[in-house]
This record gives structure tokens, C-alpha cells and sequence, in this order.
């Protein structure tokens, strides 16, 4: 009951943790993670004392090692069928690079039916139910995909120069990339096809700059109509589904130039980020979208009707457990 109020208090802010299992060939005999329950996790922590030697934290639901897919998908469902009914939705994949971010919005690198991850069952289920309502509603469904790096917005949908998009709000659209490649889909083949050229044309900035993925945040938006048949009425609902930028903490006396001025953006968005779910979570007067373009992005999508799942990601090898610690106080903060 307790927590139930709790939540009414929080809105529509919901944290959820996963745990990667150890990578084959590397499992380890020591794990920074001693235990998950369903809403508890507990990390070792650094300290010599044995009575801090462990820290539990508690979100709205914590998946270890063994959890598939299918039954993260299953969690989440209702949440991006809310979408359908006019509703903003923001995931987001949160936690350090390698602690399995695009695995669950993705899937694994080479793709099999069981390792779709949240983009593409996400996008499944609402043409299930698209064709299930096909009497009553005429849904229409169709896909945006950006990266922001360093603080300026791509696309990823392009087939020609991958020219640098601003930001837009008006009045009959919100907050809109208005340039972005708007693409219709129907099916699931249409949405593996985008994904493949969002895919290679992150992966051509990656060769030039070595793994960029994990230095930008990618976003793959999807945007619903649903027309009432009978009466005409249109409802309007999208989904950002946010692949972020890796969350460690670069230590500023080894990197130098564009590395320092990498990771300085990308810990002034993660921050901004936070700060924008604490206030909402606060229910503060003023929530600070402005300060990084990832929140400008996201501003009518974050707070007010609008429904967000903060997804924090934990690798479980002994050395990860300094940003493990700081990636769980950070969903701490906004949970
Ligand atoms: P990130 O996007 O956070 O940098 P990745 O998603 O690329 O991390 O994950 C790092 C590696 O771990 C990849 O090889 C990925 O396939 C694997 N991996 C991540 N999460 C899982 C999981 N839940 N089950 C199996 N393998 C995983
Ligand atoms: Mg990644």
C-alpha cells in the first residue's frame, strides 16, 4: 500500500534495473553483484568495512543475469501500448558502456528471434494490435531515428549527407525534428530494414571516430495516429526509445581534445537528464529542459501525461562495481 502511494506521489516515473550475465568464456567466481530479487538489488561495495560491504536498492522491478527478452518485453507492454492511446513514452537505456544499454533496446549483435530487444517487440505488438482494431481505428505508424553527439542531432535515417537537424517546437507539432527522415512502417520487415540503415550510418561515423555508439545517445521515435473510424476523433501519441550515451566517468587527467570534449557533453546530458526526472519526480515548479538537447528533445515527452521508464544497466564483473554504484544512485535519485 505504501508503495502504491508512493508511486501515485512519483506520476508516471518508473526505474527498472537489469544485470547482464558474465560474457561466455569470461564468467568470474566473484560478482560485484551479490543478489537481485524482484525489486531489490544488492552490489558489493568497495569498503573494507564488512558491515557496509554490501548496499541494496529497490526499484520498480530488478532483472538478474537469466531474465530473456521476452520477459523484459512482457513487463514493459502495457506501458508502450499506452502509446496507442494518446499517451508520450520515454525509455531509456541508462548505464555504463558494456552493461548491456543496446542489448536490451536492440538485441545481441548478431540477431536471432529470441534476442529482439525492446525496438523491435515494441514495434511488433502495436501492429498486432493495429490489425486487431482495424474495424474501429485506422492507426498510422512511422519511425524517426537521431543521434545526438556532442550536443548536435543527426539522423540516422538519411541516404544522403548526414546533415546537422535543429530542434523545433510549434504549436501544432511540440517539439519536433522536423527534418528527420519520417519513415511509414507496417511491418516487422520494414522495421528491420530501418534499423539495419540506422545501424550502418552510425556505424560509418563509428570507423572515422572508433565506437562512437558509445558516445552518443541514439533515439528511435516512434509516432502514432489512431482516427476513430466512427467518429472521426484523431489521437496522437509517440515513444522515444533511447539508447544513451555510456555513463562511465572518464578520468579528465587521461583524456585530452575531442575525448575530454566528448565526455564533458555527454556528462553535462546524462546530468541534465537526471536533473529534469529528479524535479519531475519532485514535482517541482521548474524542471530545467534546457540545458542539454537531449531534454530539449524529449520536453513534451517528460512530465505532465507523459509515461517514463528509466532502464539502468549493471555489468557484474568485480571491476564495474564503481560505476555500478554510481549508476544505481543515480536511478536512486530519480526513482
Ligand atoms: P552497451 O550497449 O551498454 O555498451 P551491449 O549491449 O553492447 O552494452 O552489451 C555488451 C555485450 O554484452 C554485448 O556483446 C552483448 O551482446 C552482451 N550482453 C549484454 N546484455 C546481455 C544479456 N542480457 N544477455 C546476454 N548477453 C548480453
Ligand atoms: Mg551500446
Amino acid at each position: 500500500k505504501l508503495y502504491n502511494q508512493l508511486q501515485d506521489l512519483k506520476g508516471n516515473i518508473r526505474v527498472y534495473c537489469r544485470v547482464r550475465p558474465f560474457l561466455p568464456g569470461k564468467v568470474s567466481s566473484s560478482s560485484s553483484v551479490a543478489g537481485t530479487e524482484d525489486r531489490t538489488i544488492t552490489v558489493m561495495t568497495p569498503s573494507k568495512h564488512a558491515k557496509d560491504a554490501r548496499k541494496s536498492f529497490t526499484f520498480n522491478r530488478v532483472f538478474g543475469p537469466l531474465a530473456t527478452q521476452e520477459e523484459v518485453f512482457a513487463d514493459m507492454q502495457p506501458l508502450i501500448r499506452s502509446v496507442l492511446d494518446g499517451y508520450n513514452v520515454c525509455i531509456f537505456a541508462y548505464g555504463q558502456t558494456g552493461s548491456g544499454k543496446t542489448f536490451t533496446m536492440s538485441g545481441p549483435k548478431v540477431l536471432t528471434e529470441e534476442g529482439l530487444g525492446i525496438n523491435y517487440r515494441s514495434l511488433n505488438d502495436l501492429f498486432d494490435i493495429q490489425a486487431q482494431r482495424k474495424d474501429t481505428i485506422c492507426y498510422e505508424i512511422s519511425v524517426q531515428m537521431i543521434e545526438i553527439y556532442n550536443e548536435q542531432v543527426r539522423d540516422l535515417l538519411h541516404n544522403g549527407p548526414n546533415k546537422k537537424l535543429e530542434i523545433r517546437n510549434s504549436s501544432q507539432k511540440g517539439i519536433a525534428v522536423p527534418d528527420a527522415n519520417i519513415v511509414p512502417v507496417a511491418s516487422t520487415s520494414d522495421v528491420i530494414d530501418l534499423m539495419n540503415l540506422g545501424q550502418k550510418n552510425r556505424a560509418v561515423c563509428s570507423t572515422a571516430m572508433n565506437d562512437r555508439s558509445s558516445r552518443s545517445h541514439s533515439c528511435v521515435t516512434v509516432h502514432v495516429q489512431g482516427r476513430d473510424l466512427t467518429s472521426g476523433t484523431v489521437l496522437r501519441g509517440c515513444m522515444h526509445l533511447v539508447d544513451l550515451a555510456g555513463s562511465e566517468r572518464v578520468d579528465k587527467s587521461e583524456v585530452v581534445g575531442d575525448r575530454l570534449k566528448e565526455a564533458q557533453h555527454i556528462n553535462k546530458s546524462l546530468a541534465a537528464l537526471g536533473d529534469v526526472i529528479a524535479s519531475l519526480a519532485q514535482k517541482n515548479a521548474h524542471v530545467p529542459y534546457r540545458n542539454s538537447k537531449l531534454t530539449q528533445l524529449l520536453q513534451d515527452s517528460l512530465g505532465g501525461q507523459a509515461k517514463t521508464l528509466m532502464f539502468i544497466h549493471i555489468a557484474p564483473e568485480p571491476d564495474a562495481v564503481g560505476e555500478s554504484i554510481s549508476t544505481l544512485k543515480f536511478a536512486e535519485r530519480v526513482a
